[in-house]
């Protein structure tokens, strides 16, 4: 395999085709080879493997992983990034370039058409834009995938594997951490991309959980639940609850703390992914109107 992914290299090939780097597409490409070999050892891909990339830029990432895998589907948004792709990839009749939008595209039916519903492993750098709708919409649609490798922002990487009670801890530890289990596995500088970002990114890799971590019967309510919580993280949970978009009465709210044996003056950050479970199902039996 020849290094597309020099500096250089990069150049040429944009020269060759007149591409621009887009910032609004988060286009920073990965110019370091070992980087990723990393990011591709850490998604454990065999050949038994389908892998969904999001954001293959100008195919640097896919050809490692197309390397590992049985087979590859590479969704990119920039037209213009197409031809290039076709170029770099010539040499692999396992991959699948899709010029879409990942946010618009209908996962159940590319996994079916594409990999006859086999679960699959997502592998990308992803564009620091939309990294949190992309990761949700992966773990909430419900689609057989077995893992998430990602290169993210750092800040986003500490965010979905913080605890309670630390100052990371918020709506998106919980959202990611119920149906999967985060783990940061690699610090990245912005010296290994291609235009250099001004934050510093890490491969975190989400192990999607076979049933979410914990037993909640109306996940809407749940997830209001958190979002009101988090969305006044300064006030008690009683009050965060009372006061925000679910307009909670106060009495009902100190009953179901009561029951759920959760001292009303705590703050949400301090609450766990079990506590929060418990209060929405508790809550959805007290009131089972909402
Ligand atoms: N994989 C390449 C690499 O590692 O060097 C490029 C990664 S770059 C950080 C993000 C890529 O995602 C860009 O190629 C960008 O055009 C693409 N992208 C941005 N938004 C997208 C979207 N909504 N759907 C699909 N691709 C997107």
């Amino acid at each position: 395999m020849d290094n597309i992914s020099s500096p250089k290299k990069v150049k040429e090939i944009m020269d060759k085709y007149g591409f621009k780097f887009s910032k609004s597409l988060g286009q920073n490409f990965l110019i370091d080879q070992n980087i990723l070999r990393k990011i591709v050892e850490i998604a454990e891909i065999t050949k038994e493997d389908c892998v969904i990339e999001v954001g293959p830029g100008i195919g640097n990432l896919t050809r490692y992983i197309a390397e590992a895998a049985k087979s590859v589907v590479a969704i990119e948004i920039d037209k213009a990034l197409v031809p290039v792709l076709k170029e770099t990839l010539r040499e692999y009749s396992n991959i699948e370039i899709i010029n879409e939008d990942i946010l618009k595209i209908d996962l159940h039916k590319l996994i079916e058409e594409k990999f006859r519903n086999r679960t699959v492993k997502v592998v990308a750098n992803l564009p620091y834009y939309a990294t949190t709708p992309i990761i949700m919409k992966f773990l909430e649609e419900k689609i057989p995938v077995e893992s998430l490798t990602l290169m993210v922002q750092k800040e986003v990487a500490q965010r979905m594997q913080a605890k309670p009670g630390t100052k990371d801890y918020g709506s998106l530890s919980i959202a990611v951490q119920y149906y999967s289990n985060p783990n940061i596995l690699l610090r990245v500088p912005p010296t290994v991309f291609i235009p250099r970002p001004n934050v510093e990114s890490a491969v975190v890799k989400l192990e999607v959980l076979k049933e979410p971590g914990v037993h909640v019967q109306r996940e809407d309510l749940f997830f209001a639940l958190i979002k009101d919580a988090f969305g006044k993280r300064r006030k008690t949970i009683l009050n965060a609850l009372n006061t925000g978009d679910l307009k909670l009465d106060r009495d009902l709210l100190k009953r179901v703390l009561d029951k759920s044996g959760i001292k009303e003056n705590r703050r949400g950050e301090t609450l766990t992914i079990e506590e929060y479970a418990f209060l929405a199902n508790n809550l959805a039996e007290i009131h089972n109107n909402l």
